[in-house]
C-alpha cells in the first residue's frame, strides 16, 4: 500500500484493476476490489498499517468489471461493509447479469479475452444504489460523479477540497473539475498538475488530428 495523497491509498502487486483505500477516522473506504485474489492482497496491506478486515466501512464499486468487483464477495464478506454501486451496475455486481465491455473491436489484450469470456460474477448484494451528486461519507464527502463510458453505469469519485480522488475518464468531464490528481480503474494515477494532463487528452480526443503543442 502506497500513499497517492493524504488519507488516499492505493495497493500494490497485482495484475489489473487498481483498488484504493481512503482512510478515515471512522475506518476505510475502498474503491473497486481488484480481481479475486487481490482480496486477500488487500486484507494483508490493510493489516501491515494496523488495519483489519472490519475497519472496513464502505466499498465503491465503480463499475462491474471482473477486475473491480473480483475481490468484493471475499472483502464484504470479512468485513461487513456497505456495498456502493450505481443502478445500471448493480444487476452485475449482484450476479443477476453478465458484465458489457465496450465494443470488442474497440479492446485489445486481456480486455478483449475478458470480454469473450464474460460470465456471470459471484454475487455480493449492493446496499446502496448512488448517482450524480450523491455524496459518500468519506474524505470529507466524496460526491458522485457519474461517467459513461466504459459501461454505461460507470462512476467516478470526487473530492474537491482538500485533496481529490478521481476515477477513469470520459477526460472531458473529469477535466472540467480541474483535479490535481487522478487514481485511475488502470495504469497509474497522476499526481503532479493532472487536470492540465487530463485536458490535453480530452482535446486530442476530440480532434485526433490536433497537433501536439
Ligand atoms: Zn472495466
Amino acid at each position: 500500500m502506497r500513499q497517492i495523497a493524504a488519507n488516499v491509498f492505493g495497493f500494490s502487486g497485482w495484475m489489473m484493476g487498481r483498488a484504493y483505500a481512503i482512510v478515515d477516522a471512522d475506518g476505510i473506504t475502498l474503491v473497486d476490489t481488484g480481481l479475486q485474489p487481490a482480496a486477500a492482497k488487500i486484507v494483508k496491506q490493510l493489516a501491515v498499517h494496523g488495519y483489519r478486515p472490519p475497519d472496513i466501512k464502505r466499498i465503491l464499486i465503480t463499475h462491474a468489471h471482473p477486475d473491480h468487483i473480483g475481490g468484493l464477495p471475499e472483502l464484504e464478506r470479512l468485513s461487513g461493509a456497505v456495498v456502493y454501486a450505481s443502478a445500471r451496475e448493480k444487476p452485475v455486481v449482484e450476479g443477476r447479469e453478465k458484465s458489457v465491455y465496450p465494443p470488442r473491436e474497440t479492446l485489445s489484450g486481456i480486455a478483449r479475452l475478458m470480454a469473450h469470456d464474460a460470465e456471470l460474477q459471484p454475487g455480493t448484494p449492493v446496499d446502496a444504489i448512488i448517482g450524480e451528486g450523491d455524496v459518500i461519507p468519506a474524505l470529507g464527502g466524496l460526491r458522485v460523479i457519474e461517467t459513461p463510458g466504459h459501461t454505461a453505469g460507470h462512476l467516478a469519485f470526487w473530492q474537491p477540497q482538500p485533496q481529490q480522488i478521481e476515477h477513469h475518464i470520459p477526460a472531458k468531464k473529469n477535466a472540467a473539475l480541474e483535479p490535481e490528481i487522478i487514481c485511475f480503474g488502470h495504469g497509474s494515477p497522476l499526481k503532479n498538475n493532472a487536470a492540465a494532463a487530463l485536458q490535453t487528452f480530452a482535446r486530442r480526443v476530440a480532434n485526433p488530428t490536433e497537433k501536439e503543442t
